[in-house]
């Protein structure tokens, strides 16, 4: 009898130490028990994970942090109508407040370029945790299995083709993985090279960033409206903003060098010095975080692979803006999952790369082009001479409505009466003028290249596709390796 019973309990060790070295358990011979596995609760990540499980399928979402602890202590900046285009719920109206105006203020520190965008097209800032508490409510309500504090360290690779992923030390197998773990992602970067999808975002691709909210001095005088963007201040390269939000002073720092805490603080000091609200004490985020600054991924998907989000890189290039993007990639990468059906028994594969096509063409149709257009424009801001910038500024070269556009999402586009005019505010700078003529028709090219991405999987046309694409970014990425810190 002890011996039935020492046998029984060592049967049950046995099987319980399998589970837990492998987790959801491999499916045999059919795709249909095998879950999608959605790593990291992001935007993108946790917008796909329900509208897939709300259509029926097991989905399974994974994210390193605690619930409590998920989302910045911050505001973002987006456009309203990316919930309706994301098919969600309006938030209420004293969930977010609209965005004022912005005044670009030049490296000098001399000239200032105020937006005009009217009230019902500008951004609403809303904060960060409400909105991913309103995304997690939706996911968790639409069907979606949320496993907190669950670290997704790689892929699973079987035979070159991803079958799941790592989470916490343990293999989880799916017949999906969307990839929604931000810029440093550990599924993309444990991507087999058979991929052909890029794996780290280096320097000039990512911005790296300190934001932070400080009390406001009351007793010194401030336009509670203005939304200060300072472009090169302090000769960094990269963006600092400073507004009045919710009673404090919100600052964001953003250099394409890496940025220490030491950096951070003379620019703190510069900005307390033109903004005296700007007061000492801390009040919420003071965390330092990087954001993609440049086009989408020329490749974000694979067999069982599909990235979203920053994971893709799918931010603004000139101001790093993420979150109606990665909407709309959310809706694009699950009707393109949708429309496949669930995956039928067989092989490793049971999402061919060719299939998932459709949501990168879709992405790249919609919006991703121009974003490519505007990784033009980054570099131009990044390797000009500041002389030069100031100067656009001081002969309005440069106008509020070439800095609006950005910011709504739309490529920069210079009517040719515009130019002319432009070319005679600015002859006593020639050197000036055309080089940003050029850059605007360069911008233009790579959008056009862009958008000629081919609709169907053909592997020699999208290689060439990619080649083309990427080939006019080795000049300027050469450009700004030469512009040190
Ligand atoms: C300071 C700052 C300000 C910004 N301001 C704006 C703004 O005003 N407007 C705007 O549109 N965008 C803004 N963005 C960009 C925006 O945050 C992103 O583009 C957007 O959130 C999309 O990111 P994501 O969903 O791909 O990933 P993220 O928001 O980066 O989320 C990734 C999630 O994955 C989790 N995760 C990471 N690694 C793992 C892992 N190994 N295992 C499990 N989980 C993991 C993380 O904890 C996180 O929850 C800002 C970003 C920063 C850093």
């Amino acid at each position: 009898m002890r011996i039935i019973a020492l046998f029984i309990s060592i049967s049950f060790m046995i099987l319980f130490a399998v589970h837990d070295t492998i987790g959801t358990p491999r499916p045999s011979s059919s795709h249909d028990s095998a879950p999608i596995l959605v790593c990291g609760a992001g935007h993108g990540g946790l917008l796909a994970a329900a509208r897939l499980a709300a259509a029926g399928h097991h989905v399974i979402l994974f994210e390193k942090k605690e619930e409590s602890r998920l989302g910045w202590d911050w505001h973002d900046n987006f456009l309203a109508r990316s919930f309706h285009d994301a098919g969600l719920k309006d938030p209420e109206w004293n969930d977010f407040i609209r965005v004022n105006d912005f005044t670009f203020i030049s490296p000098d520190g001399n000239y200032r370029i105020t937006t005009e965008i009217p009230l019902q097209n500008r951004e609403i800032a809303m904060d960060r945790k409400t909105l991913i508490g309103m995304l997690v409510r939706h996911a968790r309500e639409s069907g979606v299995d949320i496993r907190w504090k669950s670290e997704v360290s790689g892929p699973v690779i079987e035979d070159g083709i991803v079958t799941g992923v790592i989470v916490n030390g343990i293999k989880q197998y799916g017949s999906l993985v969307i990839d929604s773990a931000g810029i440093d992602s550990p599924v993309r970067r444990g991507l087999p090279p058979s991929y052909e999808i890029t794996r780290e975002i280096g320097r000039g691709e990512r911005i790296n960033v300190y934001r932070a909210y400080y009390s406001l001095n009351k007793a010194v005088p401030y336009d509670e409206r203005e939304y200060r963007v300072y472009l090169g201040i302090n000769g960094m390269r990269g963006i600092a903003w400073v507004r009045t939000i919710d009673g404090a002073c919100d600052v964001l720092i953003g250099s394409i060098d890496p940025l220490d805490t030491a950096t951070m603080e003379t620019i703190m000091g510069k900005i307390r010095t033109e903004n005296r609200q700007v007061d000492d004490t801390l009040i919420r985020g003071g965390s330092f975080a990087s954001i993609p600054l440049r086009r989408p991924l020329d490749l974000f998907v694979g067999h069982n692979y599909a990235a979203i989000g920053d994971a893709a890189a799918m931010t603004v290039p000139v101001i790093g803006s993420g979150i109606e993007n990665s909407f709309k990639a959310a809706v694009f990468l699950s009707e393109t999952v949708l429309s496949l059906g669930k995956p039928g028994s067989g092989s490793g594969i049971a999402y061919h790369r060719q299939d998932l096509w459709d949501y990168q063409y879709r992405f790249y149709r919609d919006r991703g082009a121009r974003l490519c257009g505007l990784d033009r424009v980054k570099y131009f801001l990044l390797t000009a001479p500041w002389d030069d910038l100031n100067d656009l500024f001081r002969k309005g070269l440069l106008q509020a409505s070439d800095l609006e556009k950005p910011l709504l999402g739309e490529s920069i586009e210079i009517s040719t009466g515009s130019m002319i005019l432009r070319f005679f505010k600015g002859w006593y700078r020639p050197d000036l003028l055309l080089p940003m003529k050029s850059m605007l028709d360069d911008s233009r090219e790579i959008m056009e290249c862009a958008l000629a991405i081919p609709p169907r999987w053909d592997e020699k046309k999208i290689t060439r596709w990619r080649k083309e694409l990427n080939h006019p970014f080795t000049t300027y990425s050469t450009a700004l390796k030469g512009k040190t810190p």
